[in-house]
């Protein structure tokens, strides 16, 4: 059965398919995430880059982590939308956020990134495995 997971952003500009369901889903409460989307934390699916197709113009965001690796976000050049994280030290994988993702993907994190900076009122799930700093 082949699955076909779509994304795209608030003015449809931009599309996003998978072949592919992801590989990996965390939820990262760094500042930069949380600047981009203006969401307290941000859930982020990552696909293999293999296996997914990306339509539409771009304007990349370039970051540091604070593991020295170099980050990218990618929004919509018209819309604005923040839709894609790419790191050097995730490399193959494309990460989504997740909530530009249609349904019937749910999100599903398995794991919360960057805790040291989350916001006090953030309440974390205690069934999944926090990381006080990020995986890349
Ligand atoms: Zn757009
Ligand atoms: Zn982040």
């Amino acid at each position: 059965m082949s699955i076909k997971i779509l994304a795209q952003c608030r003015c449809g500009e931009v599309t996003f398919t998978s072949s592919a369901e992801p590989v990996m889903q965390l939820s990262c409460h760094c500042t930069d995430c949380r600047e981009a989307t203006q969401n307290d934390f941000s859930n982020i699916a990552f696909f293999k880059m293999n296996a997914t197709e990306v339509a539409g113009e771009l304007i990349p965001k370039n970051y540091v982590s604070d593991a020295g690796n170099k980050t990218q976000r990618d929004a919509c050049a018209s819309c604005g939308t923040f839709m894609f994280d790419t790191s050097e030290g995730f490399p193959g994988l494309m990460g989504v956020f997740s909530q530009q993702i249609e349904a019937p993907f749910v999100s599903a994190p398995q794991c919360h990134v960057w805790v040291q900076s989350k916001l006090p009122q953030t309440q974390l799930s205690a069934k999944r495995v926090q990381y006080e700093k990020g995986l890349s």
